[in-house]
């Protein structure tokens, strides 16, 4: 089937969190190669710089065998032909998420001709709660994002914010007793 050969997954992953690796493993399921890309976006200001992103990704998706990680930046479309997909995976958490997501879906659309479609999954009911943005904020106060990342990525955005490794629930419990 050559119609479900490649998806692309691409976000900022600033982190990569358990919704994200939601996203991947049923769209991994899903395509013959799903490759995740970060996206190089010079305009934000991010915890984490692509490269540390990028392996990150490496590290959670080793033991998924059809999952490649990649960067890019520029137009997704061309991206896209660059690597003779039609398919965008993006995830849908609420209905916050829709406006946004349909207008970025059309322009593809409009700008790849018809070639570009985008698929959307819907979250996980567990995981609707989720964002980067809220695992930032989270752990800036050395709060516990163990429910929210693997811990491997935990411990690396902990050190990010000048909290050693694991500090957080012991610093609270301590905080309790
Ligand atoms: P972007 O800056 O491109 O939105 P993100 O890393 O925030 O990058 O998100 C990448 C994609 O993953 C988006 O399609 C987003 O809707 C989706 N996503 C983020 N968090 C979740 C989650 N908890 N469940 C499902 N999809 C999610």
């Amino acid at each position: 089937m050559n119609k479900m050969n490649v998806a692309i997954y691409p976000g900022s992953f600033d982190p990569l969190t358990l919704g994200h690796m939601d996203v991947i493993h049923r769209a991994a399921s899903m395509f013959n190669t799903l490759l995740v890309s970060v996206l190089n976006n010079k305009e934000k200001c991010p915890l984490f710089s692509v490269s540390e992103r990028v392996n990150i990704l490496k590290e959670a998706t080793k033991e998924l065998t059809n999952v490649r990680v990649d960067s890019f930046s520029g137009l997704l479309v061309n991206y896209a032909r660059e690597n003779d997909t039609r398919v965008i995976i993006r995830g849908l958490r609420a209905i916050t998420d829709f406006d946004y997501e349909l207008q970025i879906a059309q322009t593809n659309r409009i700008l790849s001709n018809g070639e570009v479609d985008t698929v959307f999954l819907t979250t996980s009911l567990e995981y609707a709660y989720l964002s980067s943005s809220s695992v930032r904020q989270i752990a800036s106060f050395n709060g516990d994002i163990s429910m929210c990342v693997l811990p491997f990525v935990a411990e690396q955005i902990y050190q990010k914010y000048g909290f050693g490794s694991g500090n957080s629930k012991s610093s609270q419990e301590e905080h309790h007793e």
